[in-house]
């Protein structure tokens, strides 16, 4: 039995092998639903899935007219959908257990950020692989940005403006990143807080900390799920954004992995960047308070 759950353990579930189509998808729907660079998901047939708690915290939103994405309301972790009704999609970052099954391919490679890369062998295919006849949705446009660098939340309820340089950014793999959003890894870049500023919908996001952690917070959007900027606080004068909630691109790339020992057992990581075990070298407080 494969188990998963959300980040704050309300929501539950166990699933039976065999899986079918474990795919990386680069969507960018996935992407801001999950605020994750990809998404990794895995299909199951409706009888070999079981919800086990936490039906009732489940929040459902209708990314497309046919297609519903899940997340927990009080932690905003993304949670098994239910694909075209027979069929369970489960996000591969929620899980608890390893699924032994790997993934395929890469689908929607061609809507890859251009802060990203994919770097592995697997087979890359623009939008769905071959034989696959689900329908394809065109990217919804981005908002009018007028010269400065935005982002917004997959139902643009959200949506925030990031006026400073971004002065760091890491692919994060620690297990916190993966449950809250439900993908391998998480690609985040921290600017100073006096540069964000909301356009609209501040109101909307939850911020879920976790409660044996320091700071470990996971900002969502209450009605989308997206995975949007982590706050700073007084001491932390700065801001942790998902690349993926941008709308553009953020001059800044991805320059190491860390907490690469979480790093999830179905997950590969391939490239040539650094790797480490543990955080930054430097914490992105000190850098933040570094007058230079
Ligand atoms: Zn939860
Ligand atoms: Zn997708
Ligand atoms: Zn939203």
């Amino acid at each position: 039995m494969v188990k998963g759950s959300c980040l704050c353990g309300t929501v539950k579930w166990e699933t039976e092998a065999p899986f079918n189509r474990m795919r990386h998808c680069h969507c960018a729907r996935c992407r801001k639903a999950h605020g994750a660079p990809f998404a990794t998901y895995f299909s199951v047939p409706k009888e070999r899935f079981h919800l086990t708690a936490g039906a009732a915290a489940i929040t459902r939103y209708p990314s497309s007219p046919e297609y519903h994405r899940s997340f927990c309301s009080t932690c905003g972790s993304v949670t098994p959908s239910t694909g075209n009704g027979d069929t369970v999609d489960v996000p591969a970052g929620c899980l608890d257990t390893d699924p032994e099954t790997r993934p395929m391919m890469h689908i929607f490679a061609a809507s890859t950020p251009v802060w990203d890369r994919i770097t592995d062998d697997l087979p890359r295919h623009d939008t769905f692989e071959p034989g696959n006849d689900a329908d394809v949705l065109p990217d919804s446009p981005a908002p009018e940005s007028g010269g400065t660098l935005r982002g917004s939340c997959l139902c643009g309820g959200a949506e925030f403006e990031a006026g400073a340089p971004f002065r760091v950014a890491y692919h994060c793999h620690c297990n916190r990143c993966q449950k809250a959003r439900a993908a391998a890894h998480t690609s985040n870049g921290s600017i100073a807080a006096e540069g964000l500023r909301y356009l609209k919908g501040e109101d909307l996001l939850v911020h879920f900390k976790v409660a044996d952690a320091a700071f470990f917070t996971h900002t969502f959007c209450s009605v989308c799920g997206s995975g949007m900027v982590k706050p700073g606080t007084g001491e932390r004068p700065f801001v942790t954004i998902p690349l993926a909630s941008l709308d553009g691109d953020p001059g800044i790339r991805p320059t190491q992995h860390i907490y690469t020992n979480y790093n999830a057992p179905w997950f590969e990581i391939s490239g040539d960047l650094p790797r480490r075990d543990e955080g930054p070298e430097i914490q992105t407080i000190d850098l933040f308070q570094d007058p230079a």
